[in-house]
């Protein structure tokens, strides 16, 4: 049996903050975790990681990005050469970017070939996070996504329906609905409601019933509701948040997953990316500030959602959506949640997300502690999944 004590550490267990805490690791699981002073007998004989001065968190939790997608200015021009072998290799590049950075789970909202990728990752094949595929998106006949090969054109509820069971029958973990318009395709306005409500809850039911949680893209504040009201488990972008919209996702638990530092990758960039992309997105930076905050005063869950693969938005950016997120408002405290037990609830994952016995040895070691100071999450010192070190070679 492999076991390693993480000695006398801070920890921030998905909830709150400890002081002088062991954390004991045998095998893939943590088997023990309390005060440092406490330790059982076992810890004496493992091999000793140094924690003092130091916190340990969960692994990150990054509830949307593109595997296929490096991250290049050019959207389009990438999307027009994916293939499914192509995306699978890529993604495997791409994920362990994820894994250098801190991030141990994440979830493809949309792509070809990463069934394959999370299969041959959890397999030991090569290194990467936990990946949580959506396999490819659901979107309307000429709807944002159409025109690359990560999304599907359906329409009607039996479509739609159909469409969520042969995505699942492909392996899909998750189902991703796109409900509105979107900032990368050009032509299509961003914010206007795409699938029907009729539409929407087509999909949340064969997707339930099978376990699978389903996520919906959605800016504009009439197909935000449309998916809350469906029934969606995550809202992606959510961006006008209507204090009615609020209100309800409050009340049903719907998490939102605010993808900022997408919005600031393609605005902040003007010189690389088409113009159009970069001008719907300038325009939904102040609506999406004030939806920010007014999801957090009435106490929307949040999780840590990237979108990472959009342009200048570079796979292992969660620390930079974490520290967005606090810029813009939230308590770190709780930014910290939304990138760990938040993300496990929401991602339907019972053992990651939190440190306690018997959950999976994801962890991070980092250098200062990130609920005081949030940049500290620009530097993962040391990071386990499944139990296993990622070697310094990876990072
Ligand atoms: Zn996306």
């Amino acid at each position: 049996m492999a076991r390693s004590y993480v000695a006398d550490v801070t920890v921030f267990d998905g909830t709150r903050v400890r002081a002088h805490r062991g954390v004991l690791l045998e095998d893939d699981r943590i088997s023990w975790t309390g005060a440092h002073a406490r330790a059982p007998r076992e810890a004496r004989i493992a091999s000793e990681v140094e924690g003092a001065g130091r916190t340990l968190t969960p692994g990150l939790i990054d509830c949307h990005v593109h595997l296929n997608f490096d991250g290049m200015a050019d959207f389009a021009a990438e999307a027009a050469e994916i293939t499914p072998e192509l995306g699978a290799l890529k993604g495997g590049v791409n994920a362990r970017r994820h894994l250098a950075a801190g991030v141990t789970t994440v979830r493809d909202l949309g792509g070809v070939g990463t069934v394959a990728l999370a299969r041959a990752i959890a397999r030991g094949l090569l290194p990467g996070p936990r990946v949580v595929p959506a396999g490819r998106a659901l979107t309307i006949t000429g709807g944002h996504g159409h025109n690359i090969g990560i999304a599907r054109e359906v329409d009607g509820p039996d479509e739609v329906r159909r469409a969520v069971r042969e995505e699942i029958r492909a392996g899909a973990q998750a189902i991703k609905v796109i409900a509105t318009g979107g900032i990368l395709t050009p032509g299509i306005g961003a914010t206007f409601p795409a699938f029907t409500a009729d539409e929407l809850a087509a999909a949340i039911d064969p997707a339930h019933a099978r376990g699978v949680g389903v996520a919906a893209h959605a800016i504009g504040s009439e197909g935000i509701l449309h998916a809350v009201r469906a029934g969606v488990d995550t809202v992606e972008h959510c961006v006008q948040v209507t204090p009615q919209i609020a209100r309800e996702m409050a009340e049903r638990g719907t998490f939102r997953g605010a993808t900022i530092v997408a919005l600031l990758g393609i605005a902040n960039n003007p010189k690389g990316v088409p113009g159009d992309a970069v001008a719907k997105a300038t325009a939904l930076i102040e609506d999406a500030k004030v939806g920010h905050a007014r999801a957090i005063r009435a106490g929307v869950r949040h999780i840590c959602s990237t979108d990472a693969g959009t342009p200048f938005n570079p796979h292992g950016n969660a620390p930079n959506e974490v520290i967005a997120m606090v810029e813009w408002g939230m308590r770190p405290l709780d930014a910290m949640i939304a990138a760990t037990a938040n993300g496990a609830d929401a991602l339907r994952l019972p053992d990651v997300g939190r440190i306690e016995a018997g959950m999976k040895a994801d962890l991070v070691i980092w250098d200062a502690n990130p609920i005081e100071d949030p940049t500290a999450l620009r530097g993962a010192r040391v990071v386990w999944k499944d139990g296993a070190r990622v070697p310094r070679a990876l990072r």
